[in-house]
Formats: C-alpha cells, structure tokens, sequence
C-alpha cells in the first residue's frame, strides 16, 4: 500500500548528480565556437552548472572603455561600445532568426552600459571598472543560455551578482564563503527544477550593498570552484583550448607531455611556481570538499584532458616544467660591512615590501643579499633609491627562471645547455635555476 512518506518520496526531483562546467573566452570567441560548446553540453546529460567568461578578447575592450569613462573622454566611450556591441551582434546574426528576443536583450544591456557614462561623476577607478567590465560576462551568458534553449538544452539565465558575495576589495575581491553557499542553496539550485542548465557568468560577484565586484583577471576559473564548492558538485570541468595540464608552455617547450592525473598539491605548487594552466585560487575550494577537477579540451571534446584530485601518488611521474622570462637579480650589501642577520633581513624586507617587490627566489651569503623579481612588475629604480643610502645594490637584468618539479641530473642538463648559471636552489622535489643565454 502507499503511505503518505512513499508519496513524497516520489514527489521529490529525481536524484541527479551536478557537475559543474567552465568555459573561458577562447571557447566562445564567435559563432561557431558558441556552437561547440553547446553541443558540448548537449552532449553531457545530468544538472550542470555552465559559467562563462567574456567572448573573446571583450574583457581587454571593456577595459579600454572604463579608462574612457573614467577619464571623461566621451567620443572614444561611445565609439568603443559601439565597436563592442557591433562584436557581438555579428555573433547573434550567425546564431539567431532576426526577430529572436535576444536582440533586444543585448541591446537592454548595452543601454545600461552607455548609461554608465552619466550614472554619477566617477571617483573610484577600481568600483568603475568592476560597475562595467562585468558587462562582457552578462552579455556572453545571456547569448549562451538563449541559443542552448534554441538548441532544446533547456536552460535558465543566473545572475552571479545575486549568488556570490564577496567584500568591497574591487577588482580583487574576497568571497564571503558563507553567504555565498547559503545563497547558492537558496537562489540557485532550486533553479534546476525548471532547467537542466543553469548558465552564468565567471568573475564577478557583489557586495552586500549589491554593487558588483570581480575578483581579479582570469578569475572565472575561481568561480567555477566557488560553484562547485557551494552547491557541493560532483566534479569541475574546465574546457580548455589545451588537451589538458601538459608538463610545460610548449611556447618554450616541444615535446610536451599531458599531465594525466595529478593531485590538488602538485596543482597549487605548480601554480605558485607560475605554471598559468588554471587560476591559482581555483584549485583550494575544490580540495577543501575533494571535488575533482578536470581540464578538457573543448577542441577535442571526447579526449580525455587531466584529473587533479587527492591522490599524490602520481606527481613524481613527469618532470613538470615552469619558465619565467624577463627576470632581474638584484644583490644588496650593507655599506657598513654589517653581516645579513635578522635585523638587516626586517631592514631589507621592509623596504622591498615599500617598492611592492615581489620576490621570485631569495639568497643570501655573509654579507650580500639577493633576490630575483619580474623585471616587468618592478620598478627598479625606485628600488634602487629606497636602498642606495645604506646599502650598495647592483643587478643583473635579462635573466630567465627555470623551476622543474621532479626533476633529475638529465633534466637539469637539458634546460642549462648554451646558458649560464647564476644561482640554483634545490628541494627534494624541486630545483629552481637562474639562467642566462651564453652569447
Ligand atoms: N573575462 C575575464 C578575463 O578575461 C575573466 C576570465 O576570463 O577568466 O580576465
Ligand atoms: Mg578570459
């Protein structure tokens, strides 16, 4: 017989796991490639979160037309949103009937976005900027989530500045890690008994007031984890135009190896170390709730890409490969011949901290000091004059930082041929080598 608990159970959804997909802006650059990543996801069945990132190369426009508002250049304002929206309807052209709705949604949106100009008298660059670049990634996942419906993937539109909370930092913002999966328990995957797919936008969160932040460039990666973290998914998936996490930039590298399955450390150490496959914070979220992450190739949808999880038992397999360009060592002496001891170290880490350096590797001996920085993120000469009273400083510019994990003696031998060490530092499971190109 039934009893009423047997009812309700039927009543309830039917159990269906979540995963959650990201898709970065290479992925929808233009009409064909929005194409393809809706047959990807008409191609996975069960609840998925999509995000989606700015089409193409927007984020770089929008911020040219923030400095334009900001700077109350209003010709230039206007010619580069006409330039934007001009993108984006030669999208909607290729995707649309001429009378779909969708039209007149994006231009709804580029209404709001021209409005932005007379708004108020701006003040604060950084709560501009965040006001207007999130435009990019509401008119992306509005054109995503309507042609999935034209597709019969039924979907609905979210607003991430109604689901992820975070503090007033704009344009780095901090995520309030509470509110925001209370607000994905109530606001978002209730979604789901109307759609299957539940589209929004990767980067921009608000604040409690509601204003909207970003939390800083190449930041939709981080919001696929904070997705995957708040609604507890079952995995991530971000959708690359890589076959997945290869042991090193083939832009400096050939014969690069796929990274078949690495662990959550291994994928944070490599990303301290400036490999720039996947956002640094997006890896943390995941390992707090053991959500696996998978890279995918949205070229090569079918192949299998990487698996970061738990399990390190896999690391130690490939040496992985890290190169940073355009490095300056810089060698610091006191002039009173005072040893480097920990007073001089508070002295010098005070001032380096003054100049917002940002040290790659540190050395020191009795009497010298030095550290090596991203020359491009430095200025030098500023760096110079917050020393020059106490201490001699000299540099060495041009250089290039090699960091291998797992590495061994052939290795090594490969990297260092035709260049000249200046500095090596080895761990158990890391070596890192400052070079310079043998003339
Ligand atoms: N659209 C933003 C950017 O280009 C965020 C992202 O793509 O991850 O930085
Ligand atoms: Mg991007």
């Amino acid at each position: 017989m039934f009893n009423r608990h047997y009812v309700f159970f039927l009543l309830l959804p039917k159990f269906s796991v979540l995963r959650v997909f990201k898709f970065g802006g290479a992925s929808v650059k233009d009409a064909d490639a929005v194409r393809n990543v809706a047959s990807i996801i008409e191609q996975h069945d069960g609840q998925l979160a999509v995000v989606v990132s700015a089409m193409g190369k927007t984020t770089n426009a929008m911020e040219l037309i923030v400095d334009a508002l900001f700077n109350r250049k209003q010709e230039v304002f206007e010619e580069l949103v006409a330039e934007r929206e001009a993108f984006h309807k030669a999208i909607l052209k290729q995707l649309f009937e001429e009378n779909d709705p969708i039209y007149e949604e994006i231009e709804e949106l580029f209404s709001e976005l021209r409005e932005k100009y007379e708004e108020r008298l701006p003040e604060n660059y950084d709560f501009e900027y965040d006001q207007v670049v999130s435009y990019g990634e509401l008119i992306s996942t509005k054109i995503i989530s309507a042609y999935l419906n034209k597709s019969d993937v039924s979907s609905m539109w979210m607003d991430a500045r109604e689901l992820i909370r975070t503090d007033r930092n704009y344009r780095e913002a901090d995520v309030d890690w509470k509110r925001t999966e209370e607000l994905f328990k109530e606001r978002f995957i209730p979604g789901f008994q109307t759609a299957r797919v539940l589209v929004t936008q990767g980067f921009i969160g608000h604040t409690p007031e509601g204003f909207t932040t970003t939390l800083g460039r190449e930041g939709s990666d981080f919001t696929g984890g904070i997705i995957a973290y708040s609604c507890g998914a079952e995995s991530l998936t971000i959708w690359k135009d890589v076959p997945g996490m290869l042991n090193a930039d083939p832009k400096y590298f050939d014969n690069t190896i796929k990274l078949d399955r690495i662990s959550f450390r291994e994928a944070i150490e490599l990303a301290y170390y400036g490999a720039s496959v996947i956002h640094p914070k997006t890896v943390q979220p995941l390992q707090n709730r053991a959500i696996p992450l998978y890279v995918n190739s949205f070229l090569d949808p079918s192949k299998e890409g990487t698996v970061i999880q738990t399990d390190t038992t896999s690391d130690h397999l490939i040496p992985s490969f890290i190169f940073k360009m355009d490095q300056v060592l810089v060698s610091i002496t006191p002039k009173d011949f005072s040893f480097i001891v920990e007073k001089n170290l508070s002295d010098i880490f005070e001032r380096m901290a003054g100049v917002k350096a940002k040290i790659n590797i540190m050395q020191n001996s009795a009497l010298n000091f030095s550290v090596l920085l991203d020359q491009k993120k430095i200025n030098l000469q500023a760096l110079i004059d917050s020393f020059s009273n106490d201490y001699h400083v000299k540099y060495n510019e041009g250089l290039e930082l090699i960091t291998i994990r797992h590495y061994d003696q052939e290795t090594i031998d490969r990297v260092t041929e035709n260049k000249q060490v200046l500095l090596e530092q080895k761990t158990r499971d890391t070596v890192r080598i400052v070079v310079k190109d043998i003339a």
